[in-house]
C-alpha cells in the first residue's frame, strides 16, 4: 500500500552529489560516507544500499547504534567507522567485527587492549588527537601514553588512522582556528614519523574542509552534508561558486517530502480557522488540510508560516500547526481535489520549498532539520 505522507530518496541526486564530490577529491583521497544521525535524516537502512550501489564502501557513524545498523544493511566488504559513543559491551562488538573506531582518550584505549586480549583479535583504531576543538581527542601527554600502549600491543592495535575535527571550516570567520588546528595536526604527525609510527589514514576533513581547503584531504575525507546535496552554508556555496566561475548549485537534494489533500473545505469571512484565534479568515477563502503535523516533524513554529506546493504553488499554512493537521490556503488554486499530491519540502513544477527556507522560518540549520525528519515516515526510493 502506498503511504499517504512518504520521503522520496532519489538515486540519480545522490550519483551526482558522489560525483561532485569525487570531482573535488585529489587523486587517491578515500570517501567515507558520514550516515551519523540517521543518515542526516534519510534513513540509515534506506541510504547505505543506495551508496553502495553507487560506489561507496566506507561509512562513519556516530555509535555503536548506528554501527549495528549499518552492518545489518551493508555488503561483507563494506568498512564502518565509528567516530564517537560506544558502551562497553559495544566496543566488544566492533572489535569482533573488525568495525573501526576513533581512540580519543586514554580510558577507551585501555579497554580495547583488555578486550582484544580476552577475544584474541586485534582492532582497527584511529587516534584522534586535540588539535584545538577542545571537545575530544588525546592530548599531547596523551598521545605519548598511547604511542607506548600502542608499540606495547602491537598484537592487539592496528593503528588504522589518525585524525582531528576541525571547529568550523564552513566560516572563515574561524580560519586563524582552523589554520592553528591544521598546523597541530601536521606537528603530530612528525612526531609520531619520527617514532616510526604512520597511521594507513590521515583525515580531518568534512564538508566544508574538503571543498574549501582541498589541501586538508590529506588521505580520506569524511564527507556528510554534500553527498545529501547542501552546502554546509551558503559562505561555502558562494565561495565555490565564484571560485569557479559557475552560476549553478553543483549539488541536488537527495530527497523530497511528500503527502496528499485529506479535505478540502470552504470558510467564511469572520470564522476562525482551526484552534483558538491564531488565524482569523478576512475574506472567503478555500481550506486544504494535510495529514502531517509537529508529531511527524513538521514545526509548531510554522504556524501560520509555513508554506506546501500544490499543483505547483504556494499554499500556506492557516492556523496552528496540529500535531497530525495542517490547514492551507488553496483560494486561489483552482481545482484541489482530495488525493492531490503535496510537497512539503522539494520541487513542484518551477517552485521549490529548500530545506534552508523551511528552516529559516523555524531557525533550524540544514543540518538540524534534516536530522529530525522523523524515521517513521516511510522512505521511498526512486531512479
Ligand atoms: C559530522 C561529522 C563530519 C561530517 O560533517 P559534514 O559537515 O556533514 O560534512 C565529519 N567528521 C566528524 C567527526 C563529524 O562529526
Amino acid at each position: 500500500m502506498h503511504p499517504s505522507t512518504y520521503i522520496e530518496i532519489s538515486k540519480s541526486a545522490f550519483k551526482q552529489n558522489y560525483d561532485f564530490i569525487q570531482s573535488i577529491l585529489l587523486p587517491n583521497v578515500k570517501f567515507s560516507s558520514v550516515i551519523k544521525g540517521n543518515a542526516y535524516g534519510h534513513g540509515i537502512e534506506v541510504i547505505v544500499p543506495v551508496l553502495e550501489e553507487i560506489g561507496v564502501n566506507h561509512f562513519s557513524v556516530f555509535n555503536g547504534d548506528e554501527a549495528f545498523r549499518v552492518k545489518q544493511v551493508c555488503g561483507p566488504d563494506t568498512e564502518i567507522m565509528v567516530m564517537g559513543m560506544l558502551t562497553p559491551a559495544q566496543l566488544e562488538w566492533v572489535i569482533e567485527k573488525d568495525i573501526e573506531f576513533y581512540i580519543f582518550d586514554i580510558h577507551r584505549l585501555e579497554q580495547t587492549i583488555e578486550l582484544c586480549k580476552e577475544l584474541n583479535k586485534k582492532a582497527k583504531v584511529h587516534f584522534e588527537i586535540e588539535t584545538g576543538m577542545n571537545r575530544t581527542g588525546l592530548s599531547k601527554d596523551d598521545l605519548n601514553q598511547a604511542v607506548e600502549l600502542l608499540k606495547k600491543n602491537a598484537d592487539y592495535l592496528e593503528l588504522y588512522g589518525l585524525c582531528t575535527h576541525l571547529a568550523g571550516a564552513e566560516s572563515i570567520a574561524n580560519y586563524y582556528r582552523i589554520k592553528n588546528q591544521l598546523i597541530n595536526y601536521k606537528k603530530t604527525l612528525k612526531q609520531l614519523k619520527a617514532m616510526d609510527i604512520e597511521p594507513k589514514y590521515r583525515h580531518v576533513s568534512c564538508s566544508a574542509g574538503t571543498i574549501r581547503f582541498p589541501e586538508t584531504q590529506f588521505d580520506m575525507v569524511r564527507v556528510g552534508i554534500m553527498q545529501y546535496g547542501f552546502f554546509p552554508t551558503n559562505e561555502v556555496m558562494i565561495n565555490y561558486l565564484t571560485q569557479h566561475k559557475e552560476v549553478d548549485d553543483p549539488l541536488r537534494r537527495g530527497l523530497t517530502w511528500k503527502s496528499q489533500v485529506m479535505s478540502v473545505k470552504e470558510v467564511a469571512t469572520g470564522e476562525f480557522i482551526g484552534y483558538g484565534t491564531a488565524y482569523f479568515a478576512s475574506k472567503d477563502m478555500k481550506i486544504a488540510t494535510i495529514p502531517i503535523g509537529y508529531g511527524y516533524g513538521f514545526a509548531r513554529a510554522l504556524t501560520n508560516q509555513g508554506k506546501v506546493l500544490i499543483h505547483g504553488e504556494y499554499a500556506q499554512v492557516v492556523g496552528i500547526v496540529n500535531m497530525n493537521i495542517i490547514s492551507v490556503d488553496i483560494t486561489d488554486i483552482d481545482d484541489v481535489q482530495v488525493g492531490d499530491s503535496v510537497t512539503i519540502i522539494g520541487r513542484d513544477g518551477d517552485k521549490d520549498i529548500t530545506v534552508s527556507s523551511f528552516s529559516d522560518i523555524s531557525n533550524q540549520v540544514n543540518y538540524e532539520l534534516l536530522t529530525r525528519l522523523p524515521n517513521d515516515i516511510p522512505r521511498v526510493v526512486v531512479d
